[in-house]
């Protein structure tokens, strides 16, 4: 097994070693004005062991790393849980219309009416694909969306004089940032197991609910790709404790046009704009997680929120009626009349994020919106469900599906297809196959984990190539085991000392060539 200081397998030369000496890729004109010497103790290096390169080189040293990237522009991306959709290019054309890309944070509202319609109609849009009453669109990731919502909850409580309530209750298929935000927020995260359908254990929920949970966090779909049947019924039994209901609300792809989260008890729900609205992930960059509530939590939302005054929000009553349809209605717009005002909830839990969010993301979301309309919405969460139940089906043919029913957007599947073969292998060895592996050993309740999720914008042909280079993986794993153990055999580099790459990471030649000497 190599290391994380592995050379690339191809011959791709470091850029030191087309370094020549005296070799360059800038040319400066001849000063026209004496030389000084730098006054005093100026801090410059006299020692900077920089490659000398041409202009040339450089530019095929980037482009030739750049092509080492796999990303959902060359390649399906199956990652479950992440919903690595298509971000159609026409989005970020809207963003960067100089009309937004330009428009200065500290405009006063007057000057940047534009810019907070746009802010109105996806909040509006968000309000009514979820039934939620108000959405504050300030939160920076799904993460960052659950840290506010648990902390709209914890305001809720405290602003009752309900001190008691210190306790948030998390089904097992959870994702792993739901007890981080809830231990953020000061809470004690505690743990509900799944029934046998993967449902939550109700007896379990009715045991632990009492007047010290303040809330119940639950993921629907969950992690296991799995409708949890019982959804009313887990939310009246917070309900009826005195708790409050979070929607992780990640795998909202699954549901568009189909389930409004607020219509089955759901309090506070984020969106994952980057992956139900086809934003770009952005590589940790950045996202955007708005928040929905419904009335009683509405007091609390981050601002600023944009409101709508006058003739403009009546005009907008056309727009809401159909959900969202592609024109406008109604007369011309009057400019003079129209006003967006920002404002703060009279018990605002203040701001999450600084200006309006992650604001050239939330443009390219609602251009998404306006192109799928109402019906393209509920579309996506068809598609995604279609191609999810049948990749199942095609893998299920070699692959065991712990929780055999039928999946929403995403399924689970273990990666133990032969002995001495763990998911690890499996997924190294589809690197060889030009594919993404899919995420692995998450869900934690499931050994072995590969959780696959397809996405509504792959085809049925590539729906086919990716199950077909599984099940030939689960025919190498019983017939030539080593071609997994080894894998992946093809790309630039073998496999990582994963933990330490990611803990340790080896960010220049000179930490690469001090390791190299120690080995
Ligand atoms: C992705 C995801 C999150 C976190 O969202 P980020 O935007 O990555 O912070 C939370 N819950 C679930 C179920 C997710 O899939």
């Amino acid at each position: 097994m190599g290391t994380n200081t592995q050379r690339f397998r191809t011959v791709e030369p470091f850029i030191w070693e087309l370094s020549a000496q005296g070799r360059v890729g800038a040319s400066v004109p001849e000063a026209d004005v004496p030389e000084y010497p730098l006054p005093g103790e100026v801090p410059l290096r006299t020692d900077l062991p920089l490659p000398e390169v041409s202009e040339l080189e450089v530019v095929r040293h980037f482009t030739r790393l750049s092509r080492l990237n796999y990303s959902v522009d060359t390649h399906m991306y199956p990652l479950g849980s992440c919903t690595m959709k298509y971000n159609p290019k026409v989005n970020d054309t809207a963003a960067s219309l100089p009309g937004f890309s330009e428009a200065h944070p500290l405009l006063p509202e007057d000057l940047c009416q534009g810019s907070l319609e746009l802010l109105y109609q996806l909040q509006t849009a968000l309000e009514r694909l979820s039934g939620f009453a108000a959405v504050s669109l300030q939160p920076a990731a799904g993460a960052h969306g659950e840290l506010t919502g648990v902390l709209m909850i914890r305001a809720y409580h405290l602003d009752r004089g309900d001190t008691k309530r210190t306790r948030i209750l998390i089904p097992d298929s959870a994702h792993g940032t739901n007890p981080a935000s809830v231990s953020m927020a000061g809470f004690t995260a505690e743990q509900i197991p799944s029934d046998k359908r993967g449902n939550v254990d109700l007896t379990i929920l009715r045991e632990r609910c009492d007047e010290t949970v303040a809330g119940l966090m639950i993921t629907n779909p969950n992690t296991l790709g799995l409708f949890e049947e019982n959804i009313e019924e887990v939310t009246a039994i917070v309900h009826q404790a005195g708790g409050l209901v979070y929607g992780d609300g990640a795998n909202f792809n699954a549901l568009l046009g189909y389930l409004k989260p607020a219509d089955v008890g759901i309090d506070v729900m984020h969106f994952n704009l980057h992956k139900t609205f086809s934003t770009p992930h952005g590589g940790g960059g950045p996202g955007a997680g708005p928040v929905g509530v419904t009335a009683r939590l509405e007091p609390y939302l981050p601002g600023p929120i944009v409101r709508a005054a006058g003739r403009e929000a009546e005009q907008l009553e056309g727009w809401e009626a159909g959900l969202i349809t592609q024109k406008r209605q109604g007369p011309q717009r009057n400019a003079r009349d129209s006003r967006y005002t920002l404002f703060y909830p009279e018990k605002s839990i203040g701001r999450v994020k600084a200006f309006y969010g992650n604001f050239g993301v939330l443009v390219r979301a609602f251009a998404y919106i306006l192109q799928m309309g109402s019906n393209g919405l509920r579309a996506v969460a068809e598609h995604a469900v279609l191609n999810a139940n049948y990749l199942k089906h095609l893998i299920g043919k070699r692959y065991r599906i712990p929780y055999d029913r039928p999946c929403m957007h995403e399924f689970v599947v273990t990666g133990d297809v032969a002995p001495g073969i763990h998911t690890m292998d499996v997924a190294k060895r589809l690197l060889d196959y030009g594919f993404h592996p899919p995420t692995v050993y998450f869900p934690l309740i499931v050994k072995e984990a590969l959780m696959i999720e397809s996405t509504e914008t792959e085809s049925r042909q590539t729906l086919e190539a990716f199950a077909e280079a599984l099940l030939q993986i689960a025919e190498e794993a019983a017939s030539s085991p080593d071609l997994l153990h080894e894998a992946p055999h093809y790309t630039p580099v073998g496999r990582l000392d994963e933990v330490r790459a990611a803990r340790d990471p080896i960010l220049n030649r000179r930490q690469t060539e001090k390791l190299e000497g120690t080995r």
